[in-house]
């Protein structure tokens, strides 16, 4: 890939998409978040218009996704997640599970499956990635769901049941992630395409949530799900050579392996950062213009220095995060190595902004803040997933000092 150098600003052609996206954004989410907050659903009509606009596409997460510039994803996820969370997230779930596909897929796998997982603008379709189970959240490598090779068939058999999972139930196509040889944890696992209509999936119970209310999250039971022997991603001769190097060296199993899951993880942490951002900018916009129009002693609260500085700080927290997160996601697309983590300490500093900055906000807005009446309120319950999800801020943390120092830290 050719050499892109860093920069600090977006070019003409960034410029226009973003500000494509902010309309969206501003005329089309924001006025709808408080509604499908309440209703807590899948917010379909949104996603539908985004699709005849082509802004939910496989073409426009593709063209993102591989900009050269590596700024594409965390721009758009900074203006969608600004419009609103709950419903951003509706409308990039997908991309998770595409990310699956295009991190450990062939050529043929991403190129079958995954414009399926969008559908097209007339029929919307939403995909889900499944890791996460009840007993390994943090500790992937203790998964207990299985997947059996059956030869005579070809197909391979999966059982057990996921949690978490962002559009899981409702997903056109679901990404698995399974154990295909539990003495080897983390490294025996391999990620499975359940295309539409599979039987055995089903969903279990859908949760209600605190945040991105919006947002679709659920079980997925897997009871012996037939998939044939293609949906396995990357196919079986790869996985049986990695098996095979894995059984080798089996005895001193370091724990830097990547596995497929990780794999996934470690493509998306910017963009979760990036979501954050979104978050915190939001509520930072409401505070300072708040600030600027509400009048107490006879002048506006901004006036005095105890709230001007406070939104100095929040305007100066969501600024660092954003660079963290461009320097990480321009550093993964020109395959630049992670030496300190930089991908980790982005999306810890910008999760942890985003918390800080809403709650800030709240604050400002006083008895206004934590009604529904104003945004600000929704903006600190949906912050509070960015340091939950992908790997907590505490999992961030860890592989920092354990980067940082090459110590086996605990
Ligand atoms: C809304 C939502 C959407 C999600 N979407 C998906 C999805 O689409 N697909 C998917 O697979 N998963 C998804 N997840 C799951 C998410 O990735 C997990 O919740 C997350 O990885 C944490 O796992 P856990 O909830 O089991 O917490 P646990 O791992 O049980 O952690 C509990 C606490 O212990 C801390 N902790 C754990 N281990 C350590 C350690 N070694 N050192 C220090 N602290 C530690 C954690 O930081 C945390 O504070 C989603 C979760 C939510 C809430």
């Amino acid at each position: 890939m050719a050499e892109t150098e860093f920069a600090l600003d977006l070019n003409d052609d960034q410029k226009e998409v973003r500000s494509w996206l902010h309309g969206f954004a501003a005329d089309v989410m924001r006025p709808a978040a408080a509604e499908w907050d309440e209703r807590e659903e899948t917010p379909w009509p949104i996603i539908q218009e985004a699709a005849k606009i082509g802004l939910y596409s496989l073409d426009f997460y593709a063209q993102q996704y591989f900009d050269p510039t590596g700024l594409g994803i965390p721009m758009t996820m900074e203006e969608l997640f600004w419009g609103d969370a709950g419903i951003a997230l509706s409308i990039v779930g997908t991309g998770l599970a595409a990310v699956g596909v295009l991190a450990n897929g062939t050529e043929e796998q991403i190129g079958t499956w995954v414009p399926q997982m969008y559908g097209d603008a007339g029929d919307v379709k939403v995909a889900a990635f499944c890791s996460s189970e009840p007993d390994a959240g943090s500790d992937v490598a203790s998964m207990r769901t299985r997947a059996v090779y059956d030869e005579a068939k070809d197909e391979w058999v999966l059982n057990g049941t996921k949690t978490w999972a962002t559009n899981g139930g409702i997903a056109n196509v679901h990404v698995v992630v399974a154990s295909v040889d539990p003495e080897l944890g983390s490294k025996g696992h391999a990620s499975f395409i359940v295309p539409p209509g599979t039987p055995g999936l089903s969903q279990g119970q859908k949760f209600k949530k605190h945040g991105i209310r919006a947002s679709h999250t659920a079980e997925v039971v897997l009871d012996d799900v037939r998939v044939p022997g293609h949906c396995l991603l990357g196919g079986k001769e790869k996985l049986d050579e990695r098996l095979a190097r894995a059984r080798e060296r089996a005895k001193g199993s370091g724990e830097r392996v990547k596995n497929a899951a990780m794999a996934t993880f470690e493509a998306s942490r910017p963009a979760v950062g990036a979501m954050a951002v979104g978050t915190a900018r939001a509520a930072y916009e409401v505070a300072l213009e708040y600030g600027k129009t509400r009048e107490q002693f006879g002048r506006p609260v901004i006036d005095n220095q105890g709230v001007a500085f406070q939104l100095a700080d929040m305007r100066t927290s969501v600024d660092a995060a954003r660079l963290l997160v461009w320097r990480a996601s321009w550093m993964g697309v020109t395959g630049r190595k992670f030496e300190s983590a930089e991908g980790s300490m982005s999306k810890l500093f910008a999760s942890e902004t985003a918390k800080k900055v809403t709650a800030q906000a709240i604050q400002l807005l006083g008895g206004n803040g934590y009604t529904r009446e104003y945004p600000v309120e929704r903006m600190h319950r949906d912050a509070a997933i960015y340091s939950i999800f992908e790997g907590t801020s505490e999992i961030q943390r860890l592989v920092i000092a354990r980067t940082l120092s090459g110590m086996p830290i605990r």
